[in-house]
Parts: C-alpha cells; structure tokens; sequence
C-alpha cells in the first residue's frame, strides 16, 4: 500500500500537457492560454466621454455655481461610435454621450446632472444654449486613451486559465480565437455482469450502472470530455475489447474488478496489456485502486483503474483523476480547496489508512471565538452508500497516522463544491 500523496506523484508523472488547439474565444471557457497574448491596440482607442452630458474646456467653467451658472452655447454634438465633427471653441459646450471621443479642445465633461439641461428640456428653452452649474477640473469624466489596455502590453500569460473575464478582455482586443490546451478525451468504462443500464428494467440479481454517470460528469466538471464505452463484462474478452475502444483517447477510467474477487480481472488484463504502476493505496474508502499505463504499439494510454464501489469510485476519482485531467489541460493549481472546521462527530481509525469522511461543513456563529467551521457527518459511511456523496459537500481528512477524531478535534475538510 503507498500513500496518497505518492499514489498522486506517480500518477502524474505518467500523463504530459496535451497539445494546443485553436478555437472560438467563448468554447475556450474553463481552458488554459497555451501563449501570451499582447494587445495590438489600445482600449479605449481614443479619448471619450465617461458619461452623457457636455464636453468642455475646464477652464471655462471656472467660477459656475448652482447660484451663478455660466451659460455656454452648444456648437455640436457627438454620439458613440461616431467621430466629432468639430473642434470646441473656446467658451462653447459639445453636447457627448458616454463612450463618444472627445471632440478637440476639450479636455473634461460636464456630466447632465451638473447642468440645467433638465429643466430647460422640461420648459422647451432653446437647446443651443446650456447652463453649467459647477466648475470642473480638467480630465474629468473622461476615460484616456490606452487607461485598460496600451497597445503592445503584455495582457494574458500562457496559462492563464480563461474566465468569463478573460473571455471579455480576449474580445475587446477584438480576438475571434484563443490558442489554448487542449481538453483531454477521457474513456469511461464501467466493468461487472451485475449490472444494467439505467432505461433497463430490473432483474434479480442485478443493480443499474451509476458509476459511469458520476465518473463522467466529474470528468465534464474538471472540463475534460468523457467517452463513454459502457459496460464490460468480467471477462478477458469483454474488457480487451472494451479496452481497444479506448486507444484514441488520452485516459482509460474503469470501475470496478480491481479487488481480490473471483471475477476481478482489471488488473491481470492491465498487467497483460502493459505494465501496472500501482495497486492499493493507504485510504478508506478507495483501498482497491490501480493504475497503470496500457500499450499498443507506440502508444501510451495512461489506466486509472478505480474501484466499484460507488463512493469509494468517486472519492479516488477526485483524488486522482481529477488531478491529472487538470495537468492535463495545462493547469498549474492541482489542489482542491480544504478548510479547517471542527468535527462535530467522532470517527474511529482502526486500519491506519487516511479516511476520507463525508460530511456536511458549515459555517457557525460562536460567541467567544466567532465564526467557525464545523464539519459533521451526512450519516453511514458505507462505500456503496451514493446517496452519502449526494449529501455532502466536503471530506473530512482523517490522517492514518491517528486513532480516529472525537467531536471538537479540528480536521481538515476537502471541499467537494467550492
Ligand atoms: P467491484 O470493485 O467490481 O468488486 O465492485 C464493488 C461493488 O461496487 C459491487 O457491489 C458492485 O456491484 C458495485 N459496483 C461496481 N460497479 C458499479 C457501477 N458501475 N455502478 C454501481 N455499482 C457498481
Ligand atoms: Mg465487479
């Protein structure tokens, strides 16, 4: 048996960054830059006007109050998206709307607020003519040419992971693409003569298949794309075949027939077709794992062998695959998100493996330390007990190195949905 963190090492030293792919900037949410991006033009383009109302030479305004405004005659006007088609002179007021450029001469706006614009438009006076009701200072309201973006700059590095911001920022440097890593195609294969299709009707003796489901929604959340190949039955035959379904992909993920039962042959099959880098790992669930590499000709096809249970499947799922699908795509932060809370229930250790506990963590409001984390647990702790994975929301780490927690011992909590 080898620790997680030396499960996780090896595991990752057997899959590499895949390759870059061009594609339209809004399907590359969730994916890495695989280059730097410049900018090739300045945003804004042009000075403009941060808000509706009149450009001006500040200046001019020097000495306007609510009490004694000074009136400017208004010579032009200027929309967005479109160019001034005059220059201010000195004295006059360009009526501008926001994101407008401002016409030359001017050097801040008047925002309509700060004008008598309302009450003139209210009595029908002459719109040629607008009171200033306040002095301004020069570049007020007005957004410099190049202030978010200057031509030239640095604005992504490689690697970044895009966001709706980056996807944003990608657009307004007028980007239609982004080169970015590509998502790996992870197989999914569900392995045991129990089970049957959910759609199927039951039958005695048999059970539905949740594990490709699980598995294959955990593999779209981390944003690689599941290829799904069914179910393989627990013979030779059946998983060789399933298994050359799988050689196009960048990862095989089975479930199941990885533990010491008459009909768990995942591993023999893994060991005939290429070369086992591990079997068993020191936690609970999740005990039974494997992983390997498969080969066939020259490639190489990275195995994760997780065992059937339904929670166990998943717990290693997290620990493992999701890890290596996120290298995969080019990222730099494997780790998932953990907070320390305090255990509300006890739970024993008695086989010295590192138990992932599944608990429900929430923040609770303590008048003499404030706010605190507490974790307590969703119920029975059984691997084949899904529905425990459907109330949690993180894993309690109990170290395998300790007899267990009673309540009110602090413990680490991965969290399952942040
Ligand atoms: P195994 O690791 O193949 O011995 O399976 C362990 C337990 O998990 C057995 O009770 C199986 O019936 C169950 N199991 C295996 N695969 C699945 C699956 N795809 N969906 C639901 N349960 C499963
Ligand atoms: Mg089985």
């Amino acid at each position: 048996m080898i620790s997680v963190e030396e499960a996780l090492e090896k595991i990752l030293g057997y899959v590499q960054v895949l390759e870059p792919e061009e594609k339209p900037i809004l399907s590359c949410l969730g994916q890495v830059l695989a280059e730097d991006v410049y900018s090739t033009i300045d945003i804004p383009p042009l000075d403009n006007s941060a808000m509706d109302g009149f450009a001006v030479r500040a200046e001019d305004t020097y000495g306007a109050s609510k009490s004694s405004p000074k009136g400017f005659p208004v010579i032009g006007e200027v929309a967005a998206g479109s160019m001034p088609d005059k220059e201010l002179e000195l004295g006059t007021a360009i009526r501008i709307m926001t994101g407008a450029p401002l016409p030359k001469g001017a050097d801040a706006v008047v925002q309509f607020e700060d004008t008598d614009e309302v009450t003139r438009k209210a009595s029908g006076e002459d719109s040629c003519l607008i009171g200033i009701l306040r002095q301004v200072e020069r570049g007020l309201n007005v957004r410099c040419k190049g202030e978010d973006i200057a031509k030239g700059a640095l604005i992504l590095r490689r690697r970044t992971m895009l966001r709706p911001s980056e996807i944003g920022v990608l657009a307004s440097l007028g980007c239609p693409t982004a080169l970015v890593i590509r998502r790996p195609i992870v197989s999914v294969l569900a392995t045991g003569d129990e089970l049957i299709e959910p759609g199927q009707p039951k039958l005695n003796g048999k059970i539905y298949n949740s594990n490709t489901y699980t598995i294959a929604a955990e593999v779209l959340r981390y944003g690689g794309i599941p290829e799904i190949l069914g179910i393989g039955r627990d013979s030779v035959e059946s998983l060789n075949r399933k298994i050359d379904e799988s050689l196009t992909s960048d990862m095989l993920i089975t479930c199941g027939g990885v533990s010491l039962g008459d009909y768990d042959i995942v591993k023999d099959v893994l060991a005939k077709r290429g070369q086992i880098a591990l079997w068993t790992i020191c936690m609970k669930p999740g005990k039974p794992s494997a992983f390997g590499v498969i080969r066939q000709g020259r490639k190489r096809l990275p195995h994760l062998g997780l065992p059937g249970n339904p929670v166990s499947a998943m717990i290693t799922f997290e620990q493992f695959a999701r890890p290596a699908i996120l290298k995969m795509m080019g990222k730099e932060n494997l780790a998932k998100p953990t907070v320390q809370a305090i255990m509300d229930d006890a739970v024993e250790n008695t086989d010295g493996r590192r138990i992932f506990a599944r608990v429900v963590l929430n923040l609770i409001q303590d008048t003499k330390v404030g706010e605190e984390y507490h974790a307590c647990l969703v119920g029975p702790q059984g691997s084949g007990i899904l529905t425990s994975m459907a109330k949690a929301n993180g894993l309690a780490i109990i170290p395998e190195n300790i007899p267990g927690v009673k309540p009110g011992d602090k413990v680490l909590v991965q969290m399952l949905d942040w």
